[in-house]
């Protein structure tokens, strides 16, 4: 049934895409321990069924990531369409509608991965059937990949693709999850396209004290001298560092707001040792300044805490974990000088298990085409680069040297609906889906085909 690009049926596509989500979102792939495999069996049903074949390919019979490839004349290198199918847990208990029902209520479809990210899974397959079917005629081969184990990592995912079957994925650019959904600032509506992703570094930090007797009380206790270090902790702990990524984002956020406003906004980036104190002056509310805060610095924020085993006895050693997240071009090693002196402290700190932070162009081709579809489909509304302050599976990926940019679109929905990710009842708009997978379509269809 071929028909031209032109000539899709929009309608019947929001409709088709309603029913594929709710088919994904009624597979538990909750990971632990995952069995993505139902998902990738599903996925490679609907695919083969209309002469897209693909690959399972993974670890583990029940860990299966599906790839599928759509051939261009290559005469341009490969976009890379990737997703994870894994969700988390849930607590049924606190949801209004079974979170692996796929539910429709009120305009909105329930399911755990309604948002993170059975909706981009969705989107990104009907793009692949959208093209199929209007016989795209491609420069770019379009790989599509959903890959298991994202939530705990992805090295039973993406990672494992990039370690041993690299061939199947290798493109130059990819879509992946991080940006896409609609937000408001003043009631100035933005689309974020992440092209920056902060790398994570977690350290532990040790004290050594003399034990005791909780009944003679002295200042060699190994507690008291790690919480001298904690206090230190405030989330401005370290010094910020403008990247590429935030004078874009900053930018792109003034060019929309009145004149005050969006010299409000350039005051922020007059200096880095202002910076902070032009963010708390700005007229927004108090979780973007957090964000805001956290995109400028690397950051560090304890989280577990250890010490001790009896009320009585004062124990010789206490630790702390510290969750640290890395800006762009900062490797582990500078991080941990950096922490150390904004420490000042001799403390046995320990670096643990770095990944990498990832910077993609922010003028780039296909950014480019992002910003002209979002132009043509909601004229109001400007793209922003973003840095990710968490991780994706983008730092796989870039590892062949591919450019990620997280762009799943999605409509703004109202403040509170994207702090349903890892939450009780995770859903998605009807609205919000069809106009989604209409944006993504012409993205990777423009894009893919060169015109
Ligand atoms: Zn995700």
């Amino acid at each position: 049934m071929a028909q031209s690009t032109n000539e899709i049926n929009w309608q019947e596509v929001g409709e088709e895409t309603i029913t594929r989500l709710q088919g994904l979102l009624r597979l538990d792939t909750r990971n632990p321990p995952g069995n993505e495999i139902r998902a990738a069996e599903y996925l490679r049903s609907l695919l083969e069924a209309e002469g897209i074949s693909g690959e399972i390919v993974g670890p583990s019979s029940d860990r299966g990531t599906f790839i599928a490839r759509l051939r261009g004349d290559g005469s341009a290198s490969p976009l890379l369409l990737m997703s994870h199918t894994d969700v988390v847990a849930v607590e049924p208990e606190k949801w209004t509608h079974d979170p692996f029902s796929g539910d429709i209520a009120d305009g909105f479809i329930y399911g755990r991965g309604a948002l993170d990210m059975k909706h981009m899974v969705t989107m990104e397959a009907m793009t692949m059937l959208l093209l199929k079917r209007s016989g795209a005629r491609l420069k770019r081969d379009v790989i599509f990949m959903a890959a298991a184990d994202e939530e705990v990592g992805g090295y039973q995912g993406a990672g494992w693709v990039v370690e041993h079957r690299p061939e199947l994925i290798q493109s130059e650019y990819a879509l992946n999850e991080g940006g896409g959904i609609g937000f408001e600032i003043n009631g100035r509506r933005y689309y974020p396209v992440q092209t920056a992703e902060k790398g994570t570094v977690r350290f532990r930090i040790r004290t050594y004290g003399k034990p005791g007797h909780g009944s003679v009380p002295h200042h060699e206790n190994a507690i008291l001298k790690l919480a001298a270090i904690l206090v230190k902790f405030t989330p401005d702990l370290l010094p910020v560092h403008f990247t590429d990524t935030l004078r874009g984002y900053i930018a792109a956020i003034a060019s929309k707001q009145p004149p005050d406003i969006a010299q409000s906004l350039h005051a922020v980036l007059d200096d880095e040792t202002t910076a902070d104190a032009a963010i708390e002056r700005l007229p927004l509310d108090e979780s973007l300044k957090l964000r805001m805060h956290a995109m400028l610095r690397n950051t560090v924020t304890p989280t577990i805490l250890d010490a001790g085993s009896q009320i009585n006895v004062i124990p010789s050693e206490a630790e702390a974990s510290i969750d640290g997240r890395n800006l762009p071009g900062w490797t582990p090693e500078m991080f941990l000088q950096e922490l150390r002196s904004a420490l000042d402290s001799d403390a046995e700190i320990t670096l643990l298990e770095p990944s990498t932070p990832l910077q993609a162009d922010i003028q780039s081709p296909l950014f480019n085409t992002i910003k002209d579809v979002l132009k043509e489909r909601d004229p109001e509304a400007a793209a922003i680069p973003f840095l990710l302050t968490g991780g994706t599976d983008a730092k796989h990926v870039t590892k062949l040297g591919t450019k990620v940019y997280g762009f799943a679109p999605g409509l703004y929905a109202g403040a509170g609906e994207g702090r349903r990710v890892h939450s009780h009842d995770e859903r998605i708009s009807i609205r919000s889906l069809q106009w989604g997978v209409r944006v993504l379509y012409e993205v990777v269809e423009r894009f893919a085909s060169g015109t």
